[in-house]
C-alpha cells in the first residue's frame, strides 16, 4: 500500500491550506473530506440561478490579509457589504431609529457601554495569544465569564441588553458559556472589539461576489486529485511508525497526519494508541457556539427605499440580529436573520412552519408589510450538521485554557492539529483557519 507523506483530514479553509501548502513543497499529500463538498463552516448555497446565500462565514474584513489574498489569487471578487441608511433599534419592546455606530438609548447607558467596551479592550491587550494560559492573571480570568464581567461592570439594564446581543452575535454563546481569558484572547486575535463588532473597518465589511465557498472550491480545483470527498475518518492509528487513517471503507497509510477539524470533533475519532489524558480533556471541554441563520430572500432590497440599512439588533425576538446581505447588483433582497445561544436554542424547538411565521413576523414589524412574502425563506441550524454540530467556533468554558490550553495546537505522536480553534489570529474566523493551515504545513515540514 502507498505511504503518503500526510493525510490531511477535513477539507475546511484550513484543511485546504494546508495541504495546498504541503503539495507546494514537494510532498505526497491526500485530504480526506466527511461531506460530499469542501468549504466546512463555509457552504454556499444557490437557490436559483440569481440567487446565492451563504449559510455558514460570509464576510471579511480588515487585517485579514490571508483571505484576501487568497481571493484576489484565485479571481474572486469581494464587495462593501450593504451598510446605508437608517438602523433599528428595538429595545424594551420599542423600535428606535439610529445612524452610525451609537444606538440612541440614555447617556448614563451609552458611557457604560462605551466604559465596558474600552475595558475589555484594555484587559485583551495583556493576553499572550501565543500561550493565554500563562497571561498576567490567568487563573483569575479564567475562572470567570463574560457574563460576570458584565455583572462588575454594566450598571444600567439598556447597556447590558445591548452588550449582550452584540456579545452574543460575535461569539455565539451565552455570556455564562464562555471564559473571560477566552473572550480576552478571542478579542485579541481579531485586534479589538470594534474590528469585532463593525461593518465599515471591521469583520463584516466585505463579502465575496457568487459566496465564500467560491474561494474554497477554487482552492480544491487547484489541488485535483488530492482532494476526496465523503470520506469520514474514524479511526487514526500510530500503532508503528507508519500511521493509518481509517473509515468504513477505506484505510491509507502515511508518515504524518494532520487533524483540520474543530477540536470537540477531532475528540470523536478513535486514536490507538489512547490520546493523552490531556489533549482529551481538552476535547471534552470544547463545545461549538449556537447558531441559526434564517434568511428571506424577495423580489428586489424594498427596505433601501426608505432608507432602512436592513440592520437591526434586538432584545426580544428570536433573531438578536439582521442584516441586508442581497447581491452586490441589488437583483434580489436578502434579509439574513441570526438567531443565536439560548434564542436560537428556543427557536429550533419550534416546527418549522412557526420558526417561518415568527421570523416574518419579525421582519414585518421591522421592515414593513413588504416582509410577508419572500421568494424563498429558509433557516439553517449548524448544531444539526453531523461534521460541524455547531459554529461559528468552539467555544472555551471557564478553566480550559489554564488547565489544558497546552494540548490545543501541540502534536501528539505524529499527528499534528489545526482548525481556526487553533490560531492566534483573527481565531474563529477564516482567516484564522488559514493562518493555522500555514502554520501546520510549517510544522510538519520542519520534521519531514
Ligand atoms: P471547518 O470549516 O469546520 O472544516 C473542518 C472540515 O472537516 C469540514 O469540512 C468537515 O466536514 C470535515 N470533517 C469533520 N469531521 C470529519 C471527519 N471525521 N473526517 C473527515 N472530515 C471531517 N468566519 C468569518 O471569517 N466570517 C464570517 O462571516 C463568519 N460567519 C460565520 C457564520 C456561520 C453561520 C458559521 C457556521 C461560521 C462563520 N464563520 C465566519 C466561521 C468560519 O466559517 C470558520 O471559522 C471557518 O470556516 C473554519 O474553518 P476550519 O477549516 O477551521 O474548520
Amino acid at each position: 500500500m502507498k505511504i503518503y507523506d500526510v493525510i490531511v483530514v477535513g477539507g475546511g479553509f484550513a484543511g485546504l491550506t494546508t495541504a495546498c501548502e504541503l503539495v507546494k513543497s514537494g510532498k505526497e499529500v491526500k485530504l480526506l473530506e466527511a461531506r460530499d463538498r469542501v468549504g466546512g463552516r463555509v457552504y454556499t448555497k444557490q437557490l436559483d440561478e440569481k440567487t446565492y446565500v451563504d449559510l455558514g462565514g460570509q464576510w471579511i474584513g480588515p487585517t485579514q490579509d490571508k483571505i484576501y489574498n487568497l481571493a484576489k489569487e484565485l479571481q474572486v471578487d469581494t464587495f462593501t457589504s450593504y451598510n446605508k441608511g437608517i438602523h433599528l433599534l428595538n429595545l424594551n419592546n420599542r423600535l428606535r431609529k439610529y445612524q452610525g455606530l451609537i444606538p440612541k438609548i440614555d447617556i448614563a447607558s451609552l458611557l457604560n457601554l462605551d466604559f465596558a467596551i474600552k475595558k475589555l479592550n484594555r484587559l485583551s491587550k495583556n493576553i499572550s495569544l501565543e500561550t493565554p494560559w500563562k497571561s498576567f492573571n490567568a487563573e483569575n480570568l479564567d475562572s470567570q465569564t463574560l457574563a460576570t464581567f458584565l455583572d462588575r461592570n454594566i450598571f444600567f439594564e439598556n447597556a447590558r441588553k445591548i452588550l449582550e446581543i452584540g456579545l452574543e452575535t460575535v461569539f455565539a454563546c451565552g455570556l455564562g458559556e464562555v471564559s473571560l481569558l477566552q473572550a480576552l484572547f478571542y478579542i485579541k486575535s481579531g485586534v479589538d472589539l470594534e474590528h469585532l463588532f463593525n461593518m465599515e473597518g471591521g469583520a463584516q465589511q466585505d463579502r465575496f461576489v457568487g459566496g465564500a465557498q467560491l474561494v474554497a472550491n477554487r482552492l480544491a480545483e487547484k489541488l485535483s486529485d488530492v482532494v476526496q470527498l465523503s470520506c469520514p475518518v474514524v479511526e487514526i492509528d500510530q500503532v508503528n511508525e507508519i500511521v493509518l487513517v481509517k473509515g468504513e471503507n477505506f484505510e491509507y497509510k502515511t508518515k504524518r497526519v494532520v487533524v483540520a477539524l474543530p477540536p470537540t470533533l477531532a475528540g470523536r475519532i478513535r486514536y490507538k494508541p489512547l490520546m493523552p489524558r490531556d489533549r482529551d480533556h481538552l476535547t471534552q471541554r470544547f463545545p461549538m457556539g449556537f447558531v441559526v441563520k434564517c434568511y428571506c430572500v424577495y423580489e428586489e432590497p424594498f427596505w433601501r427605499k426608505t432608507n432602512l440599512s436592513g440592520l437591526a439588533i434586538s432584545d426580544n425576538s428570536y433573531l438578536q440580529a439582521t442584516f441586508d446581505t442581497s447581491p452586490v447588483d441589488g437583483k434580489r433582497g436578502i434579509l439574513l436573520g441570526f438567531s443565536l445561544a439560548n434564542r436560537a436554542r428556543s427557536f429550533m424547538r419550534l416546527s418549522s412552519e412557526k420558526r417561518k411565521d415568527s421570523v416574518l413576523k419579525t421582519f414585518c414589524e421591522w421592515f414593513g408589510q413588504k416582509a410577508a412574502n419572500p421568494i424563498y425563506y429558509l433557516d439553517h441550524c449548524w448544531a444539526d450538521e453531523e461534521w460541524s454540530r455547531g459554529c461559528y467556533a468552539g467555544i472555551m468554558p471557564p478553566g480550559t485554557w489554564t488547565a489544558y490550553g497546552e494540548a490545543l495546537s501541540k502534536p501528539v505522536g505524529k499527528i499534528h492539529w489545526a482548525g481556526t480553534e487553533t490560531s492566534t489570529v483573527w481565531n474563529g474566523y477564516i482567516e484564522g483557519a488559514i493562518h493555522s493551515g500555514e502554520r501546520v504545513a510549517k510544522e510538519i515540514l520542519a520534521v519531514l
